[in-house]
């Protein structure tokens, strides 16, 4: 199985590094060049910035559009997945804020989920809509090379991080009611919630990238007795900016070289999922 995937000449990009709420720009990119694609799915979230960190050619997309423009259910996930896979991305990082189902992964903290439950309802989840048909696995559904990096380096940096934990990805754009988020919690024993790990997790699969998150607890979900006043969030918001673009300072240049199929089997996902 190939896909009919054509590079635009001239720029390419080795990392992809798809930007949630309140990050825009991934910090300090030597020789920016600002990458409009058109995909066989439609336009991207904005403009890809595609530029150097440490020597290691970097894609930069704002998955909500700079400014916010687009809600969490409008996003063309695949159009995004796929930009990022014509400019020959072979690691995504996602980063993205979420609410904590749990009293200790507190706000301002970070997580590094190992599993997701899909709570969506109306988005496009594949790149096979017929005639060809792909069911690829999703036991193990992130990179556990890229996310072992994604947690060492955050750790390194002395952030309160954690590995491990199942992401519950709502449709939105509302919040949950107080009756949901205590069957996120108590019955479905998610860890963070949020609204945009899918279909990106199983798009990047289907495209045969390292897929890996960087979810910033902001809150606490509606199941709190005190939930977080909005000043709390704005701040806490603010912070994971700065210990975002700092991750990724220090992330991408380890990730110079390809992934390795021995350590993960992201790369070749299609091979037993053509049907
Ligand atoms: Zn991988």
């Amino acid at each position: 199985m190939t896909l009919d995937i054509k590079r635009p000449e001239g720029v390419e990009a080795h990392v992809g590094i798809i930007g949630g709420s309140g990050i825009y720009d991934p910090g300090a990119l030597e020789d920016p060049v600002e990458v409009r694609l058109h995909t066989p799915y439609g336009e991207p979230s904005d403009f890809i910035a595609v530029g150097k960190l440490g020597g290691v050619r970097v894609a930069f997309l704002p998955r909500h559009g700079r400014g916010h423009r687009i809600p969490p259910h409008m996003i063309n996930y695949r159009a995004n997945l796929w930009a990022l896979k014509t400019l020959g991305v072979k690691w995504v990082l996602s980063v993205s804020a979420v609410g904590s189902l749990r009293e200790d992964y507190k706000p301002g903290d970070l997580v590094v989920p190992d599993q997701f439950i899909d709570m969506t309802k109306n988005r496009r989840y594949t790149f096979f809509d017929g005639p060809v048909t792909v069911h690829v696995s999703m036991a193990d559904p992130f990179c556990g090379d890229l996310s072992g990096k994604v947690y060492d380096t955050a750790r390194n940096l002395g952030y309160s991080t954690h590995y491990g934990g199942t992401y519950i990805c709502i449709e939105g754009p509302r919040f949950s009611t107080r009756a949901e988020s205590r069957v996120w919690k108590e019955v479905f024993k998610a860890d963070i919630i949020g609204m945009t790990l899918v279909p990106e997790v199983n798009l990047a699969c289907e495209l045969e990238m390292c897929y890996s998150t960087l979810a910033m607890v902001t809150d606490y979900d509606v199941w709190a007795e005190h939930p977080v006043t909005a000043g709390e969030v704005e701040r806490i918001m603010k912070s994971n900016v700065e210990k975002a673009r700092n991750i990724i300072t220090r992330l991408v240049p380890r990730l110079a070289g390809d992934p390795d199929p021995e350590e993960c089997s992201c790369c070749n996902a299609l091979k037993h999922a053509v049907v």
